[in-house]
C-alpha cells in the first residue's frame, strides 16, 4: 500500500504545506514568468520554500507544478516542457521532504472548457494530464493532487488520467464560494456534496478543498463532504479573506487564526489539513502546534 494510504488508514493526521505562488513572488517571481520553468532556473529556490514547510512540521509537501499542463505552459510557449519541468518539480519536493515525508504531485485546472462549450476534447484534456502526470511520478511524487478545480468533468478526466498512468493514490480537491444564499458552489457550480459523492465513485483516493475560502467557511465546507463520503478528506483554506490594497491582493489571517481551525476539522472527520493562498511556514508551525496538542 502506498506511504500516504497507510498512514490515513492508520487514522493519522496529516499536515499539509502552504502556499507556493506568494511565496515565488516574494523571492522575485515577475508577473508574466512561468513559475514552472523556476524549477529549473531558481531549483534552489524551489527548494528553500519546501524545506521551510518540512521545518515547520509539514507531513506531505505539494511540488511547483500547478500549472504545469501543456495548455498552461503555452501561453509561455513551454509547451514541449512538460516533461522537464514536472520531473523536476518532484524531484526538488522529494528532496525538501527527505526519506519520511510525503510528496503530493500539485496539479491544477487547464483554464480550458470542454466542448461543446469550449474547443478542447476529453482526449485533448485526458492526454495533457497523462502527460504532466506520468512526470510528476516519475520525479518521485507519492500522490497526486488534482486542486483548485471548478467543473466536475475536467476532474474526473485528471483523476483518470493519474490513474492510467500510475499507481499512486489521488487526491482531488475543488474551490468553491459562498452563494447568496449562504451555500457553497465552484464556479461551474457544484457543491460540495456532488464533490463528494462523484469524485469518491469516480475512484478519488481522498476528496476536499483548497483554496476561495478562508478558515471559518472550510469548517462548513468539510461537514457537508464529510456528510456525502465515508472517504478521507483534505482542506487547504487561504490566509483569510482577500484584501485588496494598493492594487495588491494581500491575505491577513494570522497563523493563530489559522491554527483556530484546526480542532474544527479534525471534529469534523478532515484526514489532510493545510493552506492555500497566503499562507506562509509560519501558519503550518501554528497549526502544527495545534494538531500536535489535540491528539
Ligand atoms: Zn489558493
Amino acid at each position: 500500500m502506498s506511504k500516504l494510504l497507510e498512514q490515513l488508514k492508520a487514522g493519522k493526521v496529516l499536515l499539509g504545506d502552504g502556499a507556493m505562488g506568494t511565496l515565488l513572488q516574494k523571492l522575485g517571481l515577475a508577473g508574466g514568468h512561468c513559475p514552472e520553468e523556476w524549477n529549473i532556473s531558481h531549483r534552489q529556490e524551489v527548494l528553500s520554500i519546501i524545506s521551510g514547510y518540512v521545518t515547520a512540521g509539514s507531513d506531505i509537501v505539494e511540488t511547483n507544478s500547478f500549472g504545469g499542463t501543456r495548455f498552461k505552459l503555452q501561453h509561455y510557449e513551454m509547451a514541449d516542457k512538460v516533461g522537464h519541468f514536472n520531473r523536476a518539480a518532484a524531484e526538488i519536493a522529494r528532496e525538501a521532504a527527505g526519506p519520511g515525508g510525503l510528496v503530493a504531485g500539485s496539479v491544477g485546472p487547464t483554464g480550458q472548457m470542454l466542448e461543446p462549450l469550449g474547443t478542447v476534447s476529453e482526449q485533448e484534456l485526458l492526454e495533457a494530464y497523462k502527460e504532466q502526470i506520468a512526470a510528476l511520478a516519475d520525479g518521485g511524487a507519492d500522490a497526486i493532487c488534482i486542486e483548485t478545480m471548478s467543473a466536475i468533468e475536467e476532474a474526473i478526466l485528471a483523476l483518470q488520467a493519474a490513474k492510467e498512468v500510475t499507481q499512486l493514490p489521488v487526491i482531488v480537491t475543488f474551490t468553491f464560494d459562498k452563494t447568496r444564499k449562504g451555500d457553497y458552489r465552484t464556479m461551474m457550480g457544484v457543491s460540495p456534496a456532488r464533490v463528494a459523492t462523484e469524485l469518491t465513485a469516480a475512484g478519488a483516493d481522498v476528496v476536499g478543498s483548497n483554496c476561495g475560502n478562508g478558515p471559518e467557511n472550510m469548517v462548513a465546507i468539510s461537514k457537508e463532504l464529510r456528510d456525502n463520503t465515508d472517504g478521507f478528506i483534505m482542506i487547504q483554506p487561504n490566509a483569510g479573506v482577500p484584501v485588496l490594497e494598493d492594487s495588491k491582493t494581500l491575505f491577513k489571517a494570522t497563523p493563530d487564526e489559522l491554527a483556530e481551525c484546526v480542532v474544527h476539522l479534525v471534529d469534523n472527520g478532515v484526514n489532510i489539513i493545510g493552506g492555500c493562498c497566503g499562507t506562509t511556514p509560519d501558519h503550518i508551525a501554528a497549526m502544527r502546534k495545534k494538531l500536535d496538542e489535540y491528539k
